[in-house]
């Protein structure tokens, strides 16, 4: 199939780094833009590969996505973050939260002050949980040029959605145009210019192949959003909520002969770990809880550097 253009800077100078595989065992190619470093699936995945991929297991099939102890660690650390983010956003702002998913982040941040608060999730399990939250307008479906008013929202986060898009420059525009001037937008993503990427190449986990389409390197991001009126006023490559599990699960990855056995597990995805026999789940998780210490003091140390495993990145609008 013929190679598709870069879609930040167009160029069809795209260099094939490795075979990929998703947990449903089809196969892809990723690789990177030698013009500009945009790293991408190519070709796109076809419509059957990402219906697939974002079929009911994906959001978990629980009540919750994952398990209860692992619910109540995220929800920790989701409030951590509520708690930074209302410090940059003023009394009463209009936020939104793109790819809400189950609405946990808006609701941690309902409790830190008097905001409107809107979610947008497509249709699927995730976005289900989100309309149980009364103090969430929710939007079932994607961002469009039509979806809200201009200079609308005085704040916009995507947190491990910006990777997803299969037309992220597009959404920019869009987000540029609802946003009010000096409006915060905080967007989170994969750091493919990490330490953990340059280990594990195929076998990372924030790879997560298909549904991470396009994976940018910061500084490019940076680049492209200050060209676009954007100042860049925080950037953080420590994350003790994606980091630590993404060496864990990486790890495993190569260890084992399917990838992402225990994040699956946690996510109660019974049927894709009933045909894993291998290394023992209960050693998985024992691994998983006992050097997740350990973990959180390698990617402090990468952070220092900006290797860590993720990056979230924070700008004003000029
Ligand atoms: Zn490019």
């Amino acid at each position: 199939m013929a190679k598709l253009p870069c879609l930040l800077c167009n160029s069809v100078s795209w260099e094939r780094e490795f075979e990929i595989q998703d947990i449903f065992d089809e196969q892809y190619l990723f690789g990177y833009c030698s013009s500009c470093q945009v790293f991408s699936l190519n070709p796109f995945p076809s419509t059957r590969q990402l219906k697939q991929a974002y079929d009911e297991s994906y959001y978990g099939v629980g009540e919750k996505k994952f398990n209860p102890l692992v619910e109540r660690v995220i929800d920790w650390f989701r409030a951590k973050n509520a708690a930074n983010f209302s410090k940059g956003i003023p009394d009463n702002a209009c936020v939104l939260d793109i790819g809400c998913g189950n609405g946990s982040f808006l609701n941690a941040l309902s409790k830190k002050g008097n905001f409107e608060l809107h979610g947008i999730e497509p249709k699927g399990k995730s976005g289900d949980r989100a309309e149980e939250y009364r103090q969430i307008e929710l939007h079932r479906g994607y961002l469009e040029a039509g979806t809200y008013q201009p200079n609308k929202f005085d704040a916009i986060v995507l947190t491990h959605v910006f990777e997803h898009l299969p037309k992220p420059f597009e959404t920019l525009q869009i987000i540029r145009k609802i946003a009010r001037q000096n409006a915060l937008l905080q967007i989170e993503i994969p750091n493919i210019n990490s330490w953990q990427y340059k280990i594990f190449k195929s076998k990372w986990l924030h790879l997560d192949p298909p549904r991470h389409l396009n994976m940018f390197p910061p500084k490019v991001l940076i680049a492209h959003l200050e060209k676009e009126g954007w100042k860049l006023v925080d950037e953080s490559y420590f994350s003790p909520q994606f980091s630590p599990f993404g060496v864990q699960q990486s790890i495993l990855n190569m260890v084992c002969k399917k990838r992402e056995v225990l994040y699956e597990h946690l996510k109660n995805n019974t049927d894709y770990i009933s045909s894993y026999s291998g290394f023992p789940i209960l050693l998985q998780k024992l691994f998983h809880w006992l050097s997740f210490p350990l973990f959180v003091a390698t990617d402090l140390l990468a952070s220092i550097v900006k290797k860590g495993g993720t990056v979230k990145l924070k700008f004003r609008k000029l």
